[in-house]
């Protein structure tokens, strides 16, 4: 067992440790991971950094102390609402992660819905099946149930308005759509599901974590990218992570309401204890100041030609990725716009053929509704994606011949 160390080391040789440490760690450097990092190169990378120690000892938690990062966030959060069409008087804050910002919307709508006299036994949310986990957890978390509804039957791997709309009841406070799914990467009709949601009076949030600094860019780019923000009647909240598509550090995302009343219901504000009376607007006491700051940053290094530039770049390759698996026999799960892309193949099982793909060198995932290959694409995979599907030929040769099932299996989950 580890035990601290009874005097401490020097700095060179704990670097020499550290660097050490990285040597079994996945290659994304490389190129040849599909999932948990978005690889925009080394130049947002060193923006990302510098901007993050900048204020890496400053604390989110005091906005009188550190004007700074109350600016900055201010700032990032009218960045985003200007994306997302949000009108007059929304607003939002920054959190911690695409969980962080799920979890506070639902606390936000709970406590909306019961100021309105609604919820007289335990709350539920309505959610399409291709929703995250992270409304599941956030649900286990405040005593909520949750009731996930089958997509529509039409191949088309979207939710389904009308069934979400026989789900919802009067202890209803949330109805979930995203933009787009993780496991499919498909938008959801985010104005249908408006629709339902305005002729019930129920919250619609749109679940954008992983679309929300893509689409907007997309759709500049001339891709067809249907209305999914506040643009559409009925969105009353929005989440949105900038460590993902936004190419900011990890632990920075947006929670954004479409107005100050809907936002009210959100901050903990509190003085029946010892300490002074503290008001906070997230889930977070100590909020990391570099996470802001590196999220502003990499948002002003960019700005809206840079995204531009990196997103159409993005939409090529899963272009090249959906020609070249197709060529191969797959077939692609909906009809992916963004950067997620799911495929499957009518023989080979995709859970064998991510087996393969590991073991020549991919960090890449899977899809289990219905068994696919997953793949969550960045920047850097226009250099790497031609190796990509000759390692998939490859994998598929392996699978095909039976070979692939001798060797010891590699489960496709995330833990
Ligand atoms: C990534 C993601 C989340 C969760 O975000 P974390 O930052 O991993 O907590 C939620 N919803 C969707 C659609 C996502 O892609």
């Amino acid at each position: 067992m580890m035990q601290m160390p009874e005097k401490g080391q020097d700095w060179p040789a704990i670097r020499k440790r550290l660097s050490e440490r990285g040597a079994e760690d996945a290659k994304w450097r490389d190129g040849k991971t599909a999932v948990y990092v978005f690889n925009a190169g080394e130049d947002v990378e060193h923006v990302q950094q510098a901007a993050y120690t900048a204020f890496m000892s400053e604390n989110g938690l005091g906005p009188l102390a550190f004007p700074s990062l109350a600016q900055m966030e201010k700032e990032v959060i009218a960045m985003a609402l200007g994306l997302l069409h949000g009108p007059d008087g929304a607003t939002g804050a920054m959190t911690s992660g695409g969980t962080d910002s799920i979890t506070m919307a639902m606390k936000t709508a709970r406590d909306f819905a019961r100021s309105k006299g609604r919820v007289k036994e335990t709350a539920n949310i309505v959610l399409p099946q291709s929703a995250h986990l992270a409304f599941d957890k956030a649900a286990h978390l405040m005593d909520i149930e949750v009731r996930r509804v089958p997509l529509k039957d039409d191949g088309s791997f979207e939710a389904d308005p009308a069934a979400m709309g026989k789900a919802l009841d009067a202890d209803t406070v949330m109805m979930v759509g995203s933009a787009p799914n993780f496991p499919h990467g498909i938008i959801d009709p985010i104005e249908a599901l408006a629709e339902v949601a305005r002729k019930e009076d129920i919250w619609l949030h749109v679940d954008a974590c992983v679309g929300g600094y893509f689409a907007p860019f997309a759709r500049m780019n001339g891709e067809p990218v249907p209305p999914f923000d506040f643009d559409v009647p009925g969105v009353q909240s929005m989440s949105a992570d900038l460590h993902k598509y936004g190419y900011a550090a990890k632990g920075a995302s947006t929670v954004l309401f479409r107005s100050e009343e809907l936002y009210s219901f959100m901050p903990f504000d509190f003085a029946g204890w010892s300490g002074a009376p503290m008001k906070t607007p997230t889930l977070a006491g100590t909020r990391p100041g570099g996470a802001i700051s590196s999220a502003w940053a990499v948002m002003n290094y960019l700005g809206v030609e840079g995204y531009r530039g990196l997103q159409g770049r993005v939409c090529e390759t899963r272009r090249r990725v959906e020609e070249g698996v197709k060529a191969l026999g797959f077939e692609i799960v909906g009809t992916p716009m963004l950067g997620l892309v799911a495929f499957r193949h009518p023989e080979l099982h995709a859970f064998a053929l991510y087996g393969e793909i590991y073991r020549r060198g991919w960090f890449t995932s899977v899809t289990k509704e219905p068994p696919s290959l997953h793949l969550m694409l960045s920047p850097k995979h226009a250099d790497v994606i031609e190796d990509y599907l000759s390692d998939l030929e490859a994998a598929c040769a392996a699978v095909r011949s039976g070979e692939a099932g001798k060797k010891k299996a590699v489960e496709a989950r995330y833990s």
